[in-house]
């Protein structure tokens, strides 16, 4: 196999990030292949005992040994994401919650403790509340808006501080930067679901976070097709990942690998256009708040809590918005069973649009308080907007809006 066949230094200077989602971390093969390959083998063959013996003693001497370790297809995936992200490591994992699990689990042990924001995916809060205690971690949640709470729930056992930014559903900020200083002054590493914001408009690593994860199910496969995740950080960090990695099996399929190297190419520009498109369906939301419409959470508006805050670590908004209507959860399921294009459902980063009604789906597992707590309401409804024509969206939704408060 040849090397990457780019420097990221080719013109004296880092390449741009859609040069590197199109070329970067190819290995090519003896054929010389232009896309790159699908390594579909589970194991790999040795010249010679010593080779075997050498390679099992240093796996970083270059060669594969079992795909549970690590694998080509994945080995470019992985590459191409610590260009995209400007991390020296990347671990490649068979879910976006296997990505989480192993990104926690991996250096936390009984007696730590993880501070987390309570605005958390459904299956992530599983993980610090009910899975990490079992294991003697323990975990307190906060709003992760406030920077006070930050700074109160540190102990002197704070291993981690966890969090999403923007969260689901209601598209909450926590400040990257300030949270980060507050962990590593306790001593914590700062560990990040950075999936609302995708890779293109926000790097957590630049602001100070250490451990970056993603559900790569979502933007960065961006077509619906197959499940994974992604664990990115310090070399150092990746290494003691790669101990609870290999000997667990919680990495990506190459199949699912191949899928992910091929949405990459086009996620920049995926990504534009359906930010675009959601800004101009949140407008429309917004023009209707007298007729309907309670609330529009959108990072990219002004009128957005938290706005000044998106513009410091956001370079873009998101291609999700919630939204609020009247008339609480007869008037959000009217809107959802009048919807034509817009498809019920509660996957995200697709190029259909997807919505989704939180308070009986993805939040039906918490107590009506809890869920009041994180702003989900009745009414709240949480879109991901697809690759469609913005202004067949922006019509559907209003059409939809009519039917349920007329
Ligand atoms: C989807 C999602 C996950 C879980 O990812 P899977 O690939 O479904 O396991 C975790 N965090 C966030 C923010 C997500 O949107």
């Amino acid at each position: 196999m040849t090397k990457p066949n780019l420097p990221p230094d080719l013109y004296g200077a880092p390449l741009g990030l859609e040069t590197n989602l199109v070329h970067g971390g190819i290995l090519r093969s003896q054929f010389a292949e232009t896309s790159e390959a699908l390594f579909l083998t589970q194991g790999y063959v040795y010249d010679s005992p010593e080779q075997a013996e050498a390679r099992f003693k240093d796996e970083s001497g270059g060669g594969f040994i079992y795909s549970r370790y690590a694998n080509p297809t994945l080995a470019m995936f992985e590459e191409r994401m610590k260009l995209l992200e400007g991390a020296e490591g990347a671990r490649a994992t068979a879910s976006g919650m296997a990505a989480v699990t192993a990104a926690l689990m991996c250096f936390l042990k009984a007696g730590d403790h993880v501070v987390a924001a309570r605005a958390l995916f459904g299956s992530c809060l599983y993980v610090v509340q009910d899975l990490l205690p079992r294991f003697g971690v323990t975990s307190t949640l906060i709003d992760g808006r406030d920077l006070d709470a930050w700074r109160k729930a540190m102990r002197p056992n704070t291993r981690a501080c966890f969090f999403e930014s923007p969260s689901n559903p209601c598209l909450d900020l926590v400040d990257i930067a300030a949270v980060s200083k507050i962990a590593h002054d306790g001593g914590a590493l700062v560990v990040i679901d950075n999936v609302f914001a995708t890779p293109v408009y926000q790097s957590p690593l630049k602001l100070g976070a250490d451990v970056v994860v993603y559900s790569t199910t979502k933007h960065i496969d961006g077509q619906g097709r197959c499940l994974g995740g992604v664990v990115l950080g310090s070399d150092k960090y990746i290494k003691e990942l790669h101990t609870f990695y290999k000997h667990t099996g919680v990495g990506m399929s190459p199949f699912n690998a191949w899928i992910m190297l091929k949405g990459l190419e086009t996620l920049s520009l995926r990504v534009h256009a359906q930010c675009a498109s959601t800004a101009k369906v949140a407008d429309a939301l917004a023009a209707m708040k007298n007729q309907g419409v309670t609330r529009v959470l959108y990072p990219g508006r002004p009128d957005h809590p938290q706005a000044d805050l998106a513009k410091r670590q956001m370079t873009g908004g998101s291609t999700l918005v919630a939204f609020e209507l009247a008339g609480g959860k007869a008037a959000a399921f009217k809107f959802l069973n009048a919807l034509k294009i817009i498809k019920i459902s509660n996957n995200l980063g697709d190029t259909k649009s997807l919505i989704t009604h939180p308070a009986t789906t993805t939040h039906q597992r918490l107590k009506p308080d809890d869920r009041a707590a994180l702003g989900i309401s009745d009414g709240l409804l949480r879109l991901s907007v697809g690759l469609e024509t913005p202004a067949d969206l922006i019509t559907d939704v209003t059409e939809a809006v009519k039917a349920a408060v007329g």
